[in-house]
């Protein structure tokens, strides 16, 4: 079976059986979307509005500089795998809270295990912090996490970004994703060193 094979079944899967409880005020679930080869992930935190009524992640406006952020360092949406740590949306896009998190965590689980990228990106706090507890985005956005041993993470390579959503309407924050994400290549390019 190919990773996209596999990937299909995943979230045909949880889509059936995911027990969220935001299932009951969600229009669908938003699996993760992209090449189930891509070597770079992209986590954010739950579908909005767009995404919800489109079933895909990151189309709305999020979307839309998620998608002028990736071309400055010259990335595509089809280079990469896009998805979220909660597959439906919050009403009125409030924080998902732990327990959500936690029914969807197995789903994202698996989407990693099939596609195993080298590097995970971490969009926004409650990415960052689904895989790093106690760490603080303003103080580890733009820097590279090691994962702790102890999971089946040590292999991939965490990189920590301000959400896209935040750049949206604050200019500073805007200016600080677009010098983080500039940081990105020079990632990859130790990552993926023979
Ligand atoms: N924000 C997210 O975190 N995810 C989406 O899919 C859209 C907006």
């Amino acid at each position: 079976m190919t990773k996209t094979e596999k990937l299909n079944r995943v979230h045909k899967k949880w889509l059936k059986n995911c027990k969220c409880e935001l299932r009951n005020t969600a229009t669908q679930g938003v699996p993760g979307y992209g090449s189930a080869e891509a070597k770079i992930v992209l986590i954010g935190e739950a579908p909005g509005r767009n995404e919800d009524k489109a079933g895909r992640p990151f189309v709305g406006a999020a979307g839309k500089f998620l998608d002028e952020m990736l071309s400055s360092i010259k990335l595509k949406r089809q280079d990469v795998y896009i998805t979220n740590i909660v597959k439906y949306r919050p009403p009125r896009n409030r924080d998902p809270s732990k327990k959500e998190v936690s029914t969807c965590a197995l789903w994202l689980e698996e989407e990693l295990e099939i596609i195993a990228p080298k590097v995970v990106v971490m969009l926004g706090r409650h990415s960052l912090n689904r895989f790093f507890e106690k760490a603080k985005i303003k103080d580890v956005h733009g820097t590279v996490l090691k994962e702790k041993t102890e999971n089946n993470y040590q292999k991939m390579v965490f990189f920590s970004l301000y959400h896209p959503a935040a750049g949206l309407y604050n200019k500073s924050l805007r200016k600080v994703l677009m010098r983080d994400i500039k940081k990105l290549p020079k990632v990859l390019a130790r990552v993926f060193l023979p």
